[in-house]
């Protein structure tokens, strides 16, 4: 899959069209329409943010530097999907294929969408796993999309949890932007602490959070998180954090009532933390793996 995403790097920018499409100058229209478009291409919530000078990169990869050129960012959260998460252990092979198929599509539909806006006369680039000029996190929180969790530099949205992967589109065309939500998850993340629980390398703090960079969070053991995922023998990486984590839940409406007493109650949070590890969220489904795990054992290729 990455090589079919690296494939697409030459659609991250292009050619302007040097025709102005005519569109509504009312910009809350603009933006549903552009929301609209990013949703019929199966992108799962969508935001707008104005872009700070700070979200910019200073070089690429290469070494030259960037310029901020574009005011808007469109920021797209892509589902990796409960069904195969909740069958995988979260740092098995599948975890990781999973990723990758979620910032593959990301990469389509931002690419999609960028060549979109220029085709209305409008400058616009997709910036995504394989090529960014811009930091997502700060972005996803601007965009209305989450909050900072426990887990330390990962957004969690409260209907996805933090089972999701960005991609963004930065324009020049003027549009209504969202505002950043606060819906409760610093409590709630207080009292909840089932991430670093089931870290396998202790790399999420189970304390306080503290002031590093300038941001009050809680701040993660990256170098153990990053020695774990390359070095882990059963996996090619590690999202057990997210896969454990009590908003990781399918749909919508049956977990409602506790989503409602998950940012309204506080005093509830304990309840609905033994609630989740009693009713086994969480936990590896084994019937609801579909896949067969080939592995190279004793000279020949195994299940
Ligand atoms: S990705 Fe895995 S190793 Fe890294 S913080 Fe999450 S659970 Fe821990
Ligand atoms: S597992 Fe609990 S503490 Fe960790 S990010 Fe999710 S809600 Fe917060």
């Amino acid at each position: 899959m990455s090589g079919i995403s690296r494939s697409l790097l030459t659609l991250h920018d292009g050619r302007t069209s040097p025709d102005l499409a005519p569109l509504p100058d009312d910009l809350q229209e603009r933006a549903n329409h552009l929301k609209a478009m990013g949703y019929f291409l199966d992108a799962d919530i969508i935001g707008i943010c104005e872009v700070p000078i700070y979200a910019w990169y200073s070089h690429d990869g290469q070494g030259n530097p960037i310029q901020p050129r574009h005011r808007y960012a469109i920021v797209l959260l892509i589902d990796q999907g409960y069904e195969t998460m909740a069958a995988s252990s979260g740092d098995d092979w599948m975890s990781s294929a999973q990723s990758m198929r979620a910032y593959l599509k990301g990469s389509v539909i931002a690419c999609t969408l960028a060549d979109y806006i220029r085709q209305l006369g409008h400058e616009a680039r997709a910036h995504t796993n394989d090529d960014s000029e811009v930091l997502h996190i700060p972005l996803t929180l601007l965009a209305g999309l989450g909050e900072l969790s426990r887990i330390g530099e990962l957004v969690l949205n409260p209907f996805l949890g933090p089972r999701f992967k960005t991609s963004v589109v930065t324009t020049n065309l003027p549009l209504a932007v969202d505002k950043p939500i606060d819906f409760g998850l610093q409590t709630f993340c207080q009292s909840c602490m089932k991430c670093a629980r089931e870290c396998p390398c202790g790399a999420i703090s189970f304390g306080e959070k503290v002031m590093f960079n300038g941001y009050e969070m809680w701040k993660p053991d990256v170098e153990a998180c990053v020695r774990y995922r390359v070095m882990n023998p059963a996996g090619s990486g590690c999202g057990r954090c997210m896969k454990v984590c009590p908003f990781n839940k399918p749909g919508l409406m049956r977990y409602r009532a506790a989503l409602w007493l998950a940012m309204q109650v506080p005093a509830c949070h304990r309840l609905l933390l033994w609630l989740d590890d009693w009713l086994a969220y969480g936990r590896r489904i084994p019937a609801w793996k579909w896949w067969w795990d080939l592995e190279w054992r004793d000279g020949r290729i195994q299940q």
